[in-house]
């Protein structure tokens, strides 16, 4: 497998669909899905990874990022040390460099793309679906799991530069799990109920999952030093290596926040009380009107709340905001 990435935005199968290196066996499942099994079972870590990226097609970082941990890993300069699936999420719009090209996918999992018209993005999410289902039961009870989706923010931040929103679970989050999170965010994001998204699939068969948010410059710019962290971090983890320390300029441990409401237009008449440029994590005290949704207002309850991903410009029965409060 020489380079993962161009096969994937080729379209094409490789010559071979498998094989072996130095420290694990290697297995192509399908377009942008390859699945590596370390040679030395006595020597896995106790969890199995998934490491997705490229679910939006324009946020590229984390593309990046994981074609180079697959590259190193090919070139046995790192081993493996756990299960691992690597997926590239939506290639069509990984090739045009868009978001979608026709349906957002991160609403589609978790029994949503079956209610969608006919679109590659339904395809490609009732494929990764079930790419994952079969990684995860292939796996040894009793081990791990965890999935990280490495998603890529344009919109600048009031504060914290990468944060992980976690999906809402039933059963208490693993401490290791946030702590680890922790070396590479800056604040961890709880929902408080379900939603499509990749992770909160996973996360539906009892993964410990998070989408990772990397913040860029305008046009997709990297920061570089915070991309090689993350790059390091992920191939400690995934071959056995000493878990690092977050980067001195992130606080320790990351913040927490939960998602207290969700801004949706529900209705023609619709006003947003916030500029354009509102950033994330941006802080509202209490009693500010924020939103107005026909008859029905959002006001400030809580001392401060936090809004994430503002989005004035929203169509009807899209989100416009999150809303958010730390937690103590
Ligand atoms: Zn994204």
């Amino acid at each position: 497998m020489n380079d993962f990435l161009t096969n994937t935005l080729n379209g094409e199968q490789p010559s071979k669909l498998f094989g072996e290196t130095l420290y694990f066996h290697w297995k192509w499942i399908e377009c942008g899905i390859l699945q590596l099994t370390p040679l030395d079972s006595s020597m896995l870590v106790e969890r199995d990874c998934v490491l997705s990226a490229g679910i939006h097609g324009n946020e590229t970082c984390g593309v990046e990022i994981l074609n180079q941990l697959l590259q190193n890993l090919f070139a046995n300069t790192i081993p493996l040390k756990c299960r691992l699936l690597v997926i590239f999420g939506n290639i069509d719009a990984l090739r045009a460099n868009k978001r979608f090209l026709f349906c957002d996918m991160n609403r589609m999992f978790g029994g949503r793309w079956q209610n969608c018209a006919s679109s590659c993005e339904r395809d490609r999410a009732a494929l990764l679906e079930e790419a994952v289902v079969d990684f995860w039961n292939d796996g040894d009870d009793g081990r791990e799991r965890w999935h990280l989706d490495l998603h890529t923010t344009f919109k600048g931040s009031y504060q914290h530069t990468s944060f992980g929103i976690l999906p809402a679970r039933a059963t208490s989050w693993d401490e290791g799990f946030l702590g680890w999170l922790g070396t590479i965010v800056e604040a961890l994001v709880f929902h408080q109920s379900q939603n499509g998204t990749f992770s909160n699939f996973s996360s539906q068969f009892n993964a410990f999952s998070c989408t990772v948010e990397l913040e860029t410059g305008p046009h997709g710019k990297k920061n570089f030093y915070e991309f090689n962290h993350i790059q390091s971090e992920l191939e400690k983890l995934i071959s056995g290596g000493q878990i690092g320390k977050p980067p001195p300029d992130h606080k320790q441990p990351a913040i927490r926040y939960k998602v207290k409401h969700q801004i949706t237009r529900q209705r023609e008449e619709f006003n947003l009380y916030f500029p354009l440029n509102t950033l994330n994590f941006t802080p509202f005290t209490r009693g500010t009107l924020i939103a107005q949704d026909g008859d029905s207002n959002y006001i400030v309850q809580n001392e401060t709340e936090y809004i994430l991903f503002p989005n004035p410009a929203r169509s009807l029965g899209k989100r416009a905001g999150l809303m958010l409060v730390k937690e103590c």
